[in-house]
């Protein structure tokens, strides 16, 4: 399965993303999680990474695409991945299709988290609050969701279009937003 999960930040991507990877036995490839492990290490690619993400801005496109386009190539990507938080520009997605093209093979499904912007925020305010995270100030909280409203959400239509979505209620406890994951996806895998 080749799948990608998409959602306003705070509508617990990284956790279902975990989750479904393991479902369909395929690496799970945040690329927010390998740009705060390359902050973390101190590399070049984590140093410019970090003065994007504390201000809730994206990471330029051509920094991201070389990033995800060196992790497809690992071995473990060739039978399949699912993509969390990429691409989250309409460049990225172009990007994206000329890798999984040049593979000969195809997008499965692209699963949206779906989420009331408000929710989230008191839910980051919550989380900024009990693990500190640097990034997490109502401020950067506020343009995280506005940069995700005019670049990323745009990309929901975009895959309407081309028939992969597949829109999952973000609310609920974690295990029952996974099990609306697994039943969807099932779905697109047995079709
Ligand atoms: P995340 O953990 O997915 O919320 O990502 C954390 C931060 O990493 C984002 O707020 C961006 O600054 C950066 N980032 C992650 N993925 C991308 C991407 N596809 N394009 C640009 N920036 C990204």
């Amino acid at each position: 399965m080749r799948l990608l999960i998409m959602g306003p930040p705070g509508a617990g991507k990284g956790t279902q993303a975990t989750y479904v990877a393991e479902h369909f036995g395929v690496p799970a490839i945040s690329t927010g999680d390998i740009f705060r492990r390359n902050a973390a290490e101190g590399t070049e690619l984590g140093r410019e990474a970090q003065r994007y993400m504390d201000a809730g801005e994206y990471v330029p496109d051509e920094v991201t695409n070389s990033m995800v386009r060196n992790r497809l190539a690992e071995a473990d990507a060739e039978r399949g991945f699912l993509l969390d938080g990429y691409p989250r520009t309409l460049a990225q997605v172009e990007e994206l299709d000329g890798m999984i093209a040049a593979t000969g093979h195809r997008l499965d499904a692209v699963a949206v988290l779906v989420a009331e912007i408000d929710e989230l925020v008191q839910r980051l305010l919550q989380r900024a609050q009990t693990e500190g995270r640097a990034d997490d100030t109502e401020e950067v909280i506020r343009r995280r969701q506005e940069v995700y409203a005019e670049q990323t959400a745009p990309l929901i239509e975009v895959y309407r279009q081309r028939d992969l979505l597949v829109e999952v209620d973000g609310v609920g406890e974690v295990h029952e937003v996974t099990q609306r994951l697994f039943l969807a996806l099932d779905r697109v895998s047995e079709s």
